[in-house]
């Protein structure tokens, strides 16, 4: 799903936020991006996100190498096979949770009848089937953050996105976005969540720990028996993550 071979990004102005990073994520993987702030997170949420291209490696999603794309694929691209979850919800203010959701397929095409039923199942699926008329100022923050899930994803994309997506929420909250994260992820959808939570990632099945600019580190906490292609492994000082 996502391949990353040789990736720097330098800043206009010189700083290098990314550097030598090869990584590959394969379908339907739950995987976490950790690291302090300032070490590269979101510099690499950009790029697997293809809102932004690399100075210099390759960036494949889906099988798609990103930097032989024009602007016009690359947002095709990005509309149909990307969704993305951020911190603060971003939902519209004074916009029922279904038309919120809907809106997450204005650009695709659907016709607005069609675009509400899809909406409608999207905030069943992320139990909120209860609050379809609710504004967000009628939500809990922990609702608000599953009626941008269910807009994430209710043009079914294979890739999730989520900026810490448990930041403005509290425990509880929190951990029924992380069980939420985790259903999408059993039902096929491939899930990266960048997060500098490192107890958030430790639940999760897989780290790739940055740090300075680097992927210094890359585990998998799957029991070694449960699938040896997926055995716990580090890249830890080697400056690059373990392809797998
Ligand atoms: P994180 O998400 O882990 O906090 P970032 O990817 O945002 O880290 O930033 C990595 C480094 O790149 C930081 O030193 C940051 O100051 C720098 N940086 C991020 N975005 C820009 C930008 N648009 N222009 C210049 N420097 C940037």
């Amino acid at each position: 799903m996502v391949k990353l071979t040789g990736v720097a990004k330098v800043y206009p102005g010189g700083v290098t936020a990314l550097t030598g990073a090869d990584l590959t994520v394969w379908a339907g993987e739950l995987a976490a991006i950790v690291g302090p702030s300032g070490s590269g997170k979101s510099t690499l949420l950009n790029l697997v996100g293809t809102l932004d291209r690399p100075t210099s490696g390759m960036v494949r999603i889906a099988g798609h190498d990103v930097g032989t794309l024009s602007d016009r694929k690359l947002s095709a691209l990005r509309a149909s096979t990307i969704g993305f979850v951020f911190q603060q919800f971003h939902l519209a203010a004074g916009v029922s949770a279904v038309d919120n959701v809907a809106d997450g397929l204005l650009y695709a095409g659907v016709p607005r009848a069609r675009r509400r039923r899809l909406a409608e199942a999207a905030l069943h699926r992320v139990g909120l089937g209860h609050r379809l008329g609710h504004r967000p100022h009628e939500l809990s923050g922990g609702e608000r953050q599953r009626v941008a899930i269910a807009r994430a994803v209710v043009g079914e994309p294979a890739l999730l996105l989520a900026d810490e997506p448990t930041g403005n929420l509290d425990t509880a909250a929190g951990a029924g976005i992380v069980a939420l994260l985790r259903e999408l992820s059993t039902a096929g959808t491939t899930v990266v969540v960048i997060t500098h939570d490192t107890e958030l990632a430790a639940g999760l099945p897989r780290q790739i720990r940055v740090r300075d600019g680097r992927i210094h580190a890359d585990a998998s906490t799957k029991p070694r028996h449960a699938n040896r292609s997926h055995s716990p492994q580090t890249g830890r000082g080697t400056g690059q993550a373990v392809i797998r």
